[in-house]
């Protein structure tokens, strides 16, 4: 397929407000040509009017988009050159494969040859060669939305836009087709805005996320830093399953239980600096721990077995549950404990994340 070259798109001060409901509040969002973002929040966050407000469905209240150099705001979405996937495939039933590929071309008054000819490459992307004669009926969920993305991309446009397009699809095929559509992206290279709320698809798949909650941005950054570096509660809690441990801040050094604890960074304010526990970044220590690891002092209170780890919880000194997440090796340390032991557990300083509560 012939690239027409991928443009950035610039989000600037974007509000929507429906009645009361800010869906939108105030949104700056730099986009980079070519780039695979991802708008990840909760139901109801405003991932879906930022999309509309791209494609065009959707009037913001204030501010500016724009593609490249072009402010877009005031522009109809047919002349938008933007190519929408939706979560409900959005299909006509009563066309056939190649006609609903076909469908926007169709609208730009192509030629039925050059039609044919498109549509047949855009199949070959979706890895569906030879479905053009095939009932929308006959498919199943996956190769619909194939035919929904197809038909996103057979006019060639330089951004792309997805809402949610794997949500209807079961957990194995829904994990290929993420690593499916992130290589078609490296090979299209197009803009590509992707609406989910499902974090580990945003890992999976972004250079980098947007993390929304009631229509504001809360962190942009990529995967990595998104989840390794949490801006604020919010964030650190809708990524990977946290516990919050309020820490004692005395002269800039902080400690827990009575003992200091060693930390990556603290970021600076005046709020009460909180140490947020991952289940994967926690250890089961023996009394002779590294210089860098903090201990904890904790009882055993439950153990599950799940096949490819082992998830044991723990009460520590001020009553706070946290979860430990390990691997199911024989001879790993977790698999060695009992309910109502006591353990050490041990947190590397440079596995240390401190926000301060808002
Ligand atoms: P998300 O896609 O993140 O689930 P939406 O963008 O669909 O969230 O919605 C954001 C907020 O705006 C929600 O509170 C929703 O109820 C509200 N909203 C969205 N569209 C409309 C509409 N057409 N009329 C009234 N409220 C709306
Ligand atoms: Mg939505």
């Amino acid at each position: 397929m012939s690239q027409t070259g991928a443009l950035p798109i610039s989000i600037s001060g974007v509000t929507k407000t429906y009645g009361q409901v800010h869906a939108l509040d105030n949104v700056d969002l730099e986009i980079k040509s070519g780039e695979f973002m991802t708008l990840l929040g909760p139901s109801g966050s405003g991932k879906t009017t930022l999309l509309m407000a791209l494609a065009g469905f959707t009037r913001p209240d204030h501010g500016s988009i724009r593609f490249g150099d072009e402010e877009i705001i005031l522009k109809p979405p047919h002349l938008r050159d933007v190519g929408m996937v939706f979560q409900s495939y959005a299909l006509f039933p009563h066309m056939d494969v190649a006609s609903n590929v076909g469908f926007p071309l169709k609208l730009r008054k192509v030629g039925r040859a050059e039609i044919d000819e498109r549509v047949r490459k855009a199949l070959g992307t979706v890895q569906l060669d030879g479905y053009g004669e095939r009932r929308i009926s006959q498919l199943s969920g996956g190769q619909k939305q194939r035919v929904a993305l197809a038909r996103a991309i057979v006019f060639n446009p330089r951004i792309l836009l997805m809402d949610e397009p794997l949500s209807a699809l079961d957990k194995k095929l829904r994990e290929h087709m993420q690593i499916e559509l992130r290589h078609l992206h490296e090979k299209l290279g197009m803009t590509t805005v992707y609406v989910t709320h499902d974090q580990r698809e945003a890992l999976t798949m972004s250079d980098r996320i947007a993390v929304i909650n009631h229509g504001k941005l809360m962190q942009l950054d990529t995967p990595r830093t998104i989840y390794d570096q949490p801006a604020n509660r919010f964030v650190a809690d809708f990524l990977g399953e946290s516990t919050f441990l309020q820490l004692e801040e005395k002269a800039g050094k902080l400690s827990f239980d009575g003992k200091p604890v060693k930390v990556r960074a603290l970021p600076g304010g005046s709020n009460a600096p909180i140490l947020v526990l991952r289940p994967e970044r926690l250890v089961v220590t023996g009394e002779a721990a590294a210089r860098d690891m903090n201990q904890f002092k904790a009882e055993v209170t439950d153990l599950v077995y799940q096949g490819d780890s082992s998830l044991m919880y723990a009460r520590l000194a001020d009553g706070t549950e946290v979860a430990v997440r390990a691997g199911t090796r024989t001879g790993a340390a977790i698999e060695n404990v009992a309910v109502g032991d006591a353990i050490s557990l041990g947190l590397h300083r440079d596995d240390t994340v401190v926000i301060r509560d808002e």
